[in-house]
């Protein structure tokens, strides 16, 4: 037996492991920040008691999921709500509201720290963070956040980024903590000549690293009829997405980008709203997962994502808030509630709904980050992977019916904003409501 008992046992009324099926009264035993054990309360007790192992155990009156995972954020932009808070005409008319924002002083430090903060409570747990400005780079090490800061490239010409750009993104990406994680963001299909976006991937490649970028996000990114005649664009030596546009090919932004080899298995996309079915297999094609932020289409103006074809068709999903200058909050739940809905809209009527959406914003999430596999593997709870867990309020669900695990499951997934009540990441508590 052990001396001093290092093992907690964190046992709750509706446990969802993801990678098995959510039960109830089950438990999760956590040892020097990783799962030890995940079932059923008394069998996790038994196995504990056999080997003599001595425990403290914290009772939640309510849900044990996986640590959320918020697949698309600019932590950074924590200060700059009251764009969030508008509404907006599309995304050039969000843009200027933006950049007026923007233009002014701001200690990104301080504001992304605490929309950090604003996060863990939410129960997230690992974010991709893209970041902009310098003072922003280690935020997600210092308050305990998993997942990637990736550095943000935009506005290169090609004989700019040949001239200078190359050598200064090189020299930028190595000033990123290697700790939780580190990549680059070409930031969008438009914003960038064809070079930086040939080469980007390939100088995160060679690093093991990965790239996020936005796509589908803005209208004029989607399919049009071509007008050029002749030979395919691919072979009409284009310098941006821009000039093929100007060139009369209506290629859209994914298929521009695919053919740039930018997508992958290392890849993953925000948004994906503009995007038709052939541009969804190309992801699927690829490995490349897409992060839905709905709450910040709705509120630039844009169309909803394409949720319910995304489901049908087997995509890979993951959900993010994007940044409180497009959104109302940094409360992932809301975003999972806004896809139900949207999915329901679109005719989604399978009975998965609730359990694949809530998978998206955990499992779904680290896998669009490949921070579901390796040593510090999360996003679901197993044994061995890291000890990060969001526990829930669910005193208005009866468990104790026979679809009481469904109605947990849906009450979460429809209604999850503010119900977060414990965040505990690499086995450290790291929020907790006083009257929990
Ligand atoms: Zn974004």
């Amino acid at each position: 037996m052990t001396d001093v008992s290092d093992i907690t046992l964190y046992s709750a009324r509706l446990v969802v492991p993801m990678t098995a099926p959510a039960m109830r009264d089950g438990a999760v035993a956590v040892r020097h920040g990783r799962i030890l054990r995940v079932g059923e309360r008394a069998w996790v007790r038994d196995m504990l008691a056999d080997r003599g192992e001595r425990f403290e155990e914290i009772r939640i009156e309510g849900a044990l999921l996986p640590g959320l995972v918020n697949a698309h954020s600019h932590l950074q932009y924590s200060g700059m709500a009251e764009v969030g808070q508008g509404r907006y005409a599309g995304f050039d008319d969000w843009a200027d509201a933006f950049d007026a924002v923007y233009e002014r002083p701001h200690d990104w430090h301080a504001d992304a720290v605490a929309g950090a903060q604003q996060m863990i409570r939410a129960g997230i747990t690992s974010v991709a963070d893209i970041v902009t400005d310098a003072e922003a780079l280690p935020v997600l090490g210092e308050t305990g956040l998993g997942g990637i800061t990736y550095w943000e490239v935009m506005s290169w010409t090609n004989e700019d980024w040949a001239a200078r750009g190359r050598e200064l993104i090189i020299t930028e990406l190595d000033r990123i903590p290697p700790v939780p994680g580190a990549g680059l963001s070409p930031h969008a299909p438009y914003s960038l000549d064809t070079e930086p976006l040939l080469e980007i991937p390939d100088i995160v490649r060679a690093r093991g690293l990965r790239t996020h970028l936005h796509l589908g996000e803005s209208a004029f990114e989607g399919e049009r009829p071509g007008t050029a005649p002749g030979d395919p664009w691919r072979f009409a030596k284009l310098e941006s997405f821009q000039s093929l546009r100007a060139a009369g090919f209506g290629a859209s932004a994914t298929e521009f980008v695919d053919q740039l080899g930018v997508l992958g298995p290392d890849c993953h996309v925000a948004h994906g709203v503009y995007m038709t079915a052939a541009d969804r297999a190309l992801l699927r094609a690829r490995g490349t997962s897409v992060a839905l932020c709905p709450r910040s289409n709705d509120v630039i103006g844009l169309d909803a994502p394409p949720v319910a074809a995304y489901l049908r068709e087997g995509s890979a999903v993951a959900v993010g808030t994007d940044s409180l200058s497009s959104s109302p909050s940094l409360d992932l739940m809301a975003d999972v509630s806004a896809l139900v809905r949207i999915a329901r809209a679109q005719g989604y009527a399978d009975r998965d709904l609730h359990e694949r959406l809530l998978s998206a914003a955990t499992l779904g999430g680290a896998h669009a980050m490949g921070i579901d596999v390796g040593p510090d593997r999360t996003g679901y709870l197993a044994v061995g992977a890291r000890a990060d867990l969001a526990c829930f309020r669910l005193d208005d669900v009866d468990l104790g019916q026979e679809a009481g695990v469904a109605d947990g499951l849906a009450a979460l997934a429809e209604d999850g904003a503010g119900r977060a009540i414990r965040t505990v990441i690499a086995g450290e508590t790291s929020a907790a409501k006083e009257d929990e």
